[in-house]
């Protein structure tokens, strides 16, 4: 069984952004990510923190916003309008979820797409399913398809399942498994919670990629011998022995699966290190496109 180990990929690409921002650096320009966060949700928090920490470290420059709950949508639109005009940001991300008050749509619509590096604005959704490489791609699945080229994984002709359909998973990764290409030309099957014996389907897959944000919802009944399996699921599940009273699994019960795999990536330590690396990887494009 090989560990696909995200921590070390996510090194790779980053020091592939280090190269890029000294070539950028070298003819005067430097890629800014503005990060903008609404309420005091404390995963997302976390989530921010950790992105405006990364891009201080490779030397981008990175403004944070972290405004409170009551920000009203008007209030958060003209930041995102301020930022469209900033010649200093080339990335702009609107932490998920907002309040509840935010109409995300409309926040993601108001992003201007050359700058959108989530990939979420409908101008990116619909280059991605055009195979237009001017797009962006959100950093998760995209970070996932590395994975899969890096372990050597062969997407060709592979059976993929892809568990899970939302906007930020599931859907981007189908589409970026069938396009054509590396780490591509994949046979996709997309489950989601109305799939009728998931079990029967998922033992079908070559390769499963599991985005359903449920705690090792997927067993060794779901997995047939020599699959490879990728984890994007980032739960907490208490654990009174852990200092803060929990600890993070997948949607893998990996201590079961890992044993049949060909392949698999752990969590933590798998997916997670990869969307980050894949967002400084979409500024940095940002830059040199703007
Ligand atoms: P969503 O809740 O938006 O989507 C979950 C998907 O799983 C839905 O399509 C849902 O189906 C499907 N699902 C739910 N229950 C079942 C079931 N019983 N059987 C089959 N399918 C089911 O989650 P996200 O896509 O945003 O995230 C998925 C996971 O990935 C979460 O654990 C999240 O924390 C993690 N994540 C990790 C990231 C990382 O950086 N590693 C980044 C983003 C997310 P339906 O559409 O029918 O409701």
């Amino acid at each position: 069984m090989q560990l696909i180990k995200g921590t070390e990929v996510a090194e790779k690409v980053l020091t592939e952004c280090r190269r890029d921002i000294a070539e950028l650096a070298a003819r005067g320009k430097k890629p800014g990510l503005a990060v903008v966060l609404v309420g005091d949700d404390p995963a997302s928090r976390a989530y921010v923190r950790s992105k405006d920490k990364k891009c201080k470290e490779l030397g981008l420059h990175s403004v944070k916003h972290e405004l409170p709950a009551s920000t009203t949508q008007d209030d958060l639109l003209t930041l995102v309008r301020q930022l469209n005009e900033d010649p200093a940001i080339h990335g702009i991300l609107v932490q998920s979820p907002p309040p509840k008050h935010i109409d995300e749509a409309a926040i993601v619509r108001a992003i201007d797409p050359a700058k959108d590096v989530d990939g979420f604005h409908p101008i990116n959704v619909a280059k991605l399913a055009l195979e237009d490489p001017s797009g962006f791609v959100p950093c998760t699945p995209l970070g996932c398809q590395r994975l899969l080229i890096e372990a050597g994984i062969q997407t060709d002709g592979a059976h993929a399942v892809v568990v899970g359909r939302s906007m930020i998973v599931g859907k981007p990764m189908a589409m970026l498994l069938m396009a054509k290409g590396k780490g591509g030309n994949a046979t996709v099957t997309v489950a989601h919670s109305r799939t009728r014996d998931l079990a029967a389907i998922t033992r079908q897959a070559d390769i499963i990629i599991a985005a359903i944000g449920r705690p090792e919802f997927i067993t060794a009944e779901h997995v047939r011998d020599g699959a490879v399996v990728i984890d994007v699921g980032i739960n907490r599940v208490e654990d009174l022995i852990a200092d803060k009273g929990y600890r993070l699994v997948g949607d893998v019960a990996f201590n079961e699966v890992a044993p049949k795999c060909r392949a698999i990536t752990p969590v933590p330590g798998g997916v997670g290190p990869m969307t980050i690396a894949m967002l400084m990887a979409n500024t940095i494009k940002a830059c040199r496109q703007l």
